[in-house]
């Protein structure tokens, strides 16, 4: 992902993403371990589809529990920095307020940024209007800030058309 130590490095086009889902969704059929994806939220949408086909992942092969809800950066998360900076994620640093004063539950609950992420409906381009939007939190938010500056925009790294 082009953030942090990842800046100067080109990140996965949405075609790459697909091919690289399909491996894991194969790996996670065999694998004896757990595999755990990062900034990988529209993999969700992903297994959908393929359960939709039949094609499932053993439950100790996923990554994530069926029917759980997705965390995503301002969504089930929230990061304290090394200053006391209140941020959404560490990949989405925007200072929303300082664990000092206010508290942190009030932070997560009513800045407007924490806002903006809690409310899916408030996601805009394709991701605003897609049936799996609920399932996958609109992709990595943390990506999207990262390539456009707009953590509420289309996930730039997903190949689904809504529709
Ligand atoms: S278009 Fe957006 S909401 Fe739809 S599957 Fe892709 S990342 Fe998720």
């Amino acid at each position: 992902m082009p953030t942090g130590r990842g800046s100067r490095l080109q990140g996965c086009t949405a075609d790459q993403m697909e091919v690289l889902f399909q491996k894991i969704h194969t790996l996670s059929k065999s694998a004896s371990f757990h595999i755990k994806l990062t900034e990988g939220q529209h993999y969700r949408r992903f297994y959908r589809q393929k359960e939709v086909l039949g094609d499932f992942v053993p439950p100790r092969g996923r990554h994530f529990a069926v029917g759980s809800k997705p965390v995503n950066s301002g969504l089930g998360f929230c990061f304290v920095s090394h200053t006391g900076s209140i941020q959404p994620s560490g990949f989405v640093p925007l200072d929303c307020g300082n664990v000092r004063t206010p508290a942190l539950a009030d932070v997560y609950r009513n800045h407007q940024t924490f806002r903006d992420l809690l409310d899916l409906s408030k996601l805009t381009g394709k991701c605003q209007s897609c049936e799996y939007r609920d399932y996958c939190s609109g992709g990595s938010r943390a990506r999207t800030f990262a390539t456009t500056g707009d953590y509420l925009g289309s996930e730039v790294a997903c190949a689904y058309r809504p529709g």
